[in-house]
């Protein structure tokens, strides 16, 4: 497979430490709000990588943290704690803030059929190895203490911007008009460690320390809990393309000065999706959820189809406009790949030639709108109906759009079957049997049952369609 690297700049064969587990992290969300479809459109691109390494025949152990504290509003530690803040404009604990919306980002992310890391572990249960980590880091003067923070020292590494390509002055974080900057920091880019001194005198979640009762920083969680269950040798560790700095440059300093040899070998970004004022910012009052799209009635698969229809790497502007394109496509794809019945009578060869055209696509930096254009030319090809929906159901491992689901076919075809009922019922008052037994067997044929009761006509999906 080849994958872009954000490290190389380069799309490059990708070659695993160890072919027969692939590690793989993700930086998860920040749970002081409720995840935008622009987050969402990040954790889509992650899930699709995912699932591409498994339909390629790799085990995968795939890790996700939640961040439920030390990460200020700006991401150079300053501003608030986005937690603390968000806590005192709900008038709740910071706990109760990180369930709600842990729960609230869980419901949209099995929405969109993504599938649940192995592992997922919030910031606040692994205090101790971010301890570890920086009582080692200041044993080795990789770090330092100031105005009672614990610093890493960024120059102490010859190459810090690594991920970035930058030249340093290129690369300081902006720091916002009314936000102080940290005058205990000693250059301008390094980055807290740890918390005990500092302005945030109401954090509610302090732990001890070595240095005092504090709280870590943002950047030192994702080391901490990607080494602690993938080890030091990690395969992919990806994001969305604003976490490239200083989020993951100061997560390669701090691990790599920690263990004392490479860590991360490919670094997976996803760009952004905007809405047309160009941001799609949690912040900024109304968040547009997957479940306000629901709720507005759209199906969050369309949306997911919307984003597999561009490439990761593209920006992505978000209008409902957009989104209705992307749901009627989705709805008659649908009504072609539902309407595909199980069957034994696969042809090898034929599954073998497209099956090999699809992996092409993903194996091409997951280009899934190409894999989307090879399902749509199966559809139209004369391969048989048993090896279409074995190709599909393959497929669908890795798209994750419902495409033979039972349930989706239902709630597809649902307006159409009562129509086809309606019409019915009207052919038997008319005494026109003949034209109500012709709809009755068209209906079988795409696997729908009509049952007719004293209570009217109802209609099952025939079980052999899986
Ligand atoms: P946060 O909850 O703010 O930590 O963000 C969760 C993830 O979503 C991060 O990996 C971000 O890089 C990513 N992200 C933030 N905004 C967007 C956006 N507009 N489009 C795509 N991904 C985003
Ligand atoms: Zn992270």
């Amino acid at each position: 497979m080849k994958i872009y690297n954000t490290l190389t700049r380069t799309i490059e064969e990708f070659i695993p430490w160890n072919k027969d587990l692939i590690s793989f992290y993700t930086c998860g969300p920040t749970v002081y709000h409720y995840a935008h479809i622009g987050n969402m459109r990040n954790y889509i691109g992650h899930d699709i990588l995912d699932k591409t390494l498994r339909y390629l025949g790799y085990n995968v152990k795939r890790v996700m943290n939640i961040t439920d504290v030390g990460h200020l509003t700006s991401d150079s530690d300053s501003g608030d704690d986005k937690m603390v803040s968000s806590a005192k404009r709900e008038n709740k604990t910071v706990m109760d803030i990180a369930r709600f919306y842990t729960d609230a980002f869980f419901r949209d992310f099995e929405l969109l059929n993504n599938r649940m890391p192995e592992v997922v572990s919030p910031a606040t249960a692994n205090i101790h190895e971010y301890i570890k980590i920086i009582t080692k880091l200041l044993d080795t003067n990789y770090a330092y203490k100031s105005g009672g923070n614990i610093y890493f020292d960024t120059t102490k590494l010859d190459d810090y911007y690594k991920l970035t390509n930058h030249k340093a002055d290129e690369m300081v974080v902006g720091v916002r008009e009314g936000v102080e900057e940290d005058s205990s920091k000693k250059n301008q880019n390094d980055f807290v460690l740890w918390f005990t001194k500092s302005k945030f005198e109401d954090q509610e979640l302090k732990w001890d320390s070595p240095w005092g009762l504090g709280y870590p920083g943002w950047h030192i969680e994702c080391t901490g809990i990607s080494i602690k269950y993938l080890g030091e040798y990690l395969d992919i560790h990806g994001g969305g393309v604003d976490n490239i700095f200083p989020h993951h440059t100061n997560e390669i300093a701090q691990s790599e000065a920690y263990i004392g040899h490479k860590w991360c070998n490919y670094w997976f970004h996803n760009e952004h999706l905007n809405d047309e004022t160009g941001k799609m910012s949690k912040s900024n009052g109304a968040i547009l959820t997957v479940s306000v799209l629901k709720e507005k009635g759209y199906n969050p698969l369309a949306f997911r189809f919307m984003c597999l229809m561009s490439h990761y790497r593209r920006q992505l502007v978000f209008s409902y406009d957009a989104l209705d394109g992307a749901a009627n496509a989705y709805k008659k794809l649908l009504n072609k790949t539902s309407n595909i019945k199980f069957g034994e009578n696969v042809s090898k060869k034929d599954y073998q030639l497209w099956n090999d055209k699809f992996k092409a696509c993903l194996e091409d930096d997951l280009n899934t709108a190409n894999a989307l254009t090879v399902l749509y030319d199966l559809l139209k090809s004369n391969v048989n109906d048993d090896t279409k929906y074995h190709l599909i159901s393959k497929w669908d491992e890795v798209l994750s759009l419902d495409l033979l689901k039972k349930e989706t076919k239902k709630a597809q075809n649902e307006e159409y079957i009562l129509e086809m009922i309606k019409k019915r019922d009207e052919a038997k008052k008319n005494k026109d049997y003949q034209l109500a037994d012709e709809i009755r067997s068209n209906l079988l044929k795409q696997g729908i049952i009509l049952k007719d009761t004293k209570e009217g006509t109802f209609y099952e999906l025939d079980e052999k369609i899986s």
